[in-house]
């Protein structure tokens, strides 16, 4: 059967002009929807001078005030659970889901209703058909189903689209493997940390996943799926096609996909979000190709509307014309490129983890790593203790001069130790891997965040 490389022909490849057309309408709608119903809103555009009815184009976006994650907290703790947030009472809620958890904060919590649960399937449908799935897939989602939103729309877009779909959220990685074998599974959802430890557990298996009938992996959860060298390791150990996609908790879904052209980088759903790339922690607007903090305001969940927010993520977007498919959504190149806050200052030098593991990565010998940063006296180290695969070590030594020179190369020469690690030594994440550790000791090298 010949299907439509779209999920959704028509607004996927909108003319431009018509996609703003159709972006200010709904903006028009949820800021009148927000205004009426949500006190936290209204409060705050009160405040700020800001009505509804002054948003004649696009362009009076800007007039909006930003919303932020640390107002959002205040009023969770202001009238628990939920903050004034919310445009309808909780009782027309079927969904309650929370961020990750994983920073030992308290985490943020959110309802949806029947529609916004619809939309979130939908969103994600757009990214899994995207990335080539169809109803004949078989799908195995190596997430844990608790309260963290991860993967849930995704599983339930699998289910809309048509496919088989496994849940396996207690299993261990050796039973997914198996199950992922015995089942006929095509598709792997997970982080892809996870992904490259199924990998290595298969490997210890004796399965060779480049042979099983996997062939498509759907990333998430971290910005590992658009860095090259991950990808092309990921690529190698499971001979399928690896596709980057990315989502937020605040959101519900996901935002943004990469396509089956594989172009670098993955496309905006514009008729369902307004991204704004914007200086970090600015308002002035930063042009295509340079690095920004995406500002998002989504379109389409009705109970906790988001109107503005500013992410933290570090983007660089692209015009669609970038990729080949036919989109005419804009690009991030490299997807969600980090976290703002997670970019360190080390002897004056910035340092951004996912740079830092882009060439680690680059080596297929290297297991896990850690990136520490220490002070001794008055002086800034940083270390990257790295961990070599069972039978590997012959490596090392190259490996090490070649750390060494490229680590420096790549941050203003900058000197960095590297050090072996003992095998299974460093920790190991199946969500959200915290690899970078900041033992200084000072007042605020700025927050993790999950
Ligand atoms: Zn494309």
């Amino acid at each position: 059967m010949t299907y439509s490389p779209y999920w959704n022909p028509r607004n996927e490849t909108l003319p431009r002009e018509e996609l703003r057309a159709l972006q200010l309408v709904k903006l028009q709608r949820l800021c009148e929807w927000a205004h009426a119903k949500s006190t936290f809103h209204r409060r705050r555009w009160d405040a700020a001078g800001f009505h509804p009815s002054q948003l004649r184009s696009l362009d009076d976006i800007r007039r909006i005030p930003f919303m932020t994650r640390a107002e959002w907290m205040d009023a969770q703790a202001e009238e628990p659970p939920f903050g004034p947030l919310l445009t309808v009472p909780p009782v027309n809620a079927i969904r309650y889901h929370t961020t990750s958890g994983t920073t030992g904060r308290t985490p943020l919590r959110v309802l949806d209703g029947t529609k916004d649960w619809e939309w979130i399937a939908e969103m994600w449908a757009y990214g899994l058909w995207g990335s080539g799935l169809r109803r004949e897939d078989v799908v195995l989602f190596a997430f844990s189903y608790g309260t963290f939103i991860g993967f849930w729309g995704a599983h339930y877009a699998c289910e809309k689209i048509g496919c088989l779909v496994l849940s396996t959220g207690s299993a261990t990685t050796e039973s997914r493997v198996k199950s992922m074998v015995d089942l006929g599974v095509t598709t792997v959802c997970s982080t892809p940390t996870y992904a490259l430890r199924m990998a290595q557990a298969g490997a210890e298996m004796g399965i060779d996943l480049a042979s099983t009938p996997v062939n498509k992996v759907i990333l998430s959860g971290e910005p590992g799926g658009s860095i090259p060298a991950v990808k092309r390791q990921l690529e190698a150990a499971w001979g399928a096609k690896v596709c980057d996609s990315a989502g937020m908790t605040e959101i519900g879904s996901i935002m943004i996909f990469e396509c089956e052209r594989q172009p670098g980088g993955t496309h905006i759903i514009e008729d369902n979000f307004i991204e704004e790339s914007l200086v970090y922690e600015g308002d002035a607007p930063v042009p295509y190709g340079e690095r920004a903090e995406r500002v998002v305001t989504s379109l389409g969940r009705g109970f906790i509307p988001l109107i503005r927010y500013r992410t933290n993520d570090l983007v660089v977007r692209l015009p669609h014309t970038a990729c080949s498919c036919g989109r005419t959504g804009d690009l991030y190149h490299g997807g969600i490129q980090g976290r703002w806050d997670d970019m360190k200052l080390v002897r004056g030098t910035n340092v951004y983890p996912r740079a830092v593991e882009s060439i680690v990565r680059e080596c297929a010998a290297v297991d896990e790593f850690q990136i520490l940063l220490t002070r001794e006296g008055v002086i800034d180290e940083i270390s990257v203790r790295v961990e070599l695969k069972p039978g590997r070590e012959d490596h090392w030594e190259a490996l090490r001069s070649r750390l060494h020179v490229d680590l420096s190369d790549a941050h203003e020469g900058l000197r960095f130790k590297v050090e072996l690690a003992p095998v299974n030594s460093l920790p190991r994440f199946e969500l959200k891997a915290k690899r970078l550790v900041d033992q200084r000791p000072a007042a605020d090298y700025g927050r993790h965040d999950a």
